[in-house]
């Protein structure tokens, strides 16, 4: 997405922007309307943030999508949808649209000077996707914990989702309970692979428009016969978020505790 919004977004100055959801739009200083007259400069991503710095290096618009969260470059003429939850409008007609559907206003936009664009970025961890082997290799032997929740800490590790931390977990045929510095270096390259193919795999669908039912294989599949060998896909409460694992693949037929309950079993 970042890829296809770099050039286009640079081709005409802001001409309007706005309007914002009232929950999307998450700051009031500098107001929105200080990018009009302006050129952005380009799209760059990190994590799952797109930022938008402006040419005169004064500004940086930063969009998180969060899991619904969809952004398009329309061009002049090109339908737009009536109540986008953020539009910026460029002279000349073509505009970047954020929508997100549902209720639930979650995706976010702040428009920040440089320094505090900065300042909300530094606790982010090195990316996830390109990570490698090796440097995976060292977030994981730094402290002692659960991979499913180490995998969704951005300090530790940018840009995973628990969604995807389900995902990339099945992929690499790990238990979402394995302790981080249990995992051998064979694990290790195992998950640094699931990581880069299933974050590519997201990439590429989303790009396309794809729906969550068909992005996520195990990601909300109760019941459903895992993809690799049929084991009905599990589920399992921990802290405050809810996994879903095959127990086929993934803990070699164990059936994870409630981690809210027992502290006994991994
Ligand atoms: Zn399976």
């Amino acid at each position: 997405m970042c890829r296809a919004l770099d050039e286009p977004v640079r081709a005409f100055p802001v001409e309007q922007a706005g309007p914002a959801h009232v929950a999307t739009l998450k700051t009031f200083d500098p107001p929105l309307r200080a990018l009009e007259g302006r050129r952005l400069a380009g799209a760059e991503r990190r994590a799952k943030r797109l930022l938008f710095p402006t040419e005169d290096g004064e500004l940086v618009l930063l969009v998180h999508l969060m899991a619904a969260g969809r952004l398009r470059y329309l061009l002049a003429g090109e339908e737009a949808p009536k109540t986008p939850a953020f539009r910026l409008r460029f002279q000349g007609g073509a505009q970047l649209v954020l929508t997100e559907p549902g209720a639930k206003k979650r995706a976010g936009v702040w428009l920040l000077t440089p320094e505090d664009a900065e300042r909300e970025l530094e606790h982010l961890g090195p990316e996830a996707l390109g990570i490698g082997p090796q440097r995976l290799g060292e977030i994981l032997a730094r402290d002692r914990r659960r991979l499913h929740s180490l995998l969704r800490d951005q300090r530790a590790l940018a840009g995973i989702g628990r969604a995807w931390a389900n995902e990339i977990l099945h992929a690499a045929r790990l238990s979402p309970y394995a302790l981080s510095q249990d995992v051998t270096p064979e694990e290790a390259e195992r998950l640094a692979e699931a990581i880069e193919s299933e974050l590519e795999r997201g990439l590429e669908l989303r790009e396309r428009g794809a729906k969550d039912a068909k992005v996520y294989r195990v990601h909300g599949k109760l019941g459903q016969p895992c993809h690799v060998c049929g084991t009905p896909i599990a589920r399992v409460d921990f802290e405050e978020h809810t996994i879903f694992y095959c127990p086929e693949c993934q803990t070699g037929g164990r059936v994870l505790k409630d981690r809210r309950l027992s502290r006994l079993l991994r």
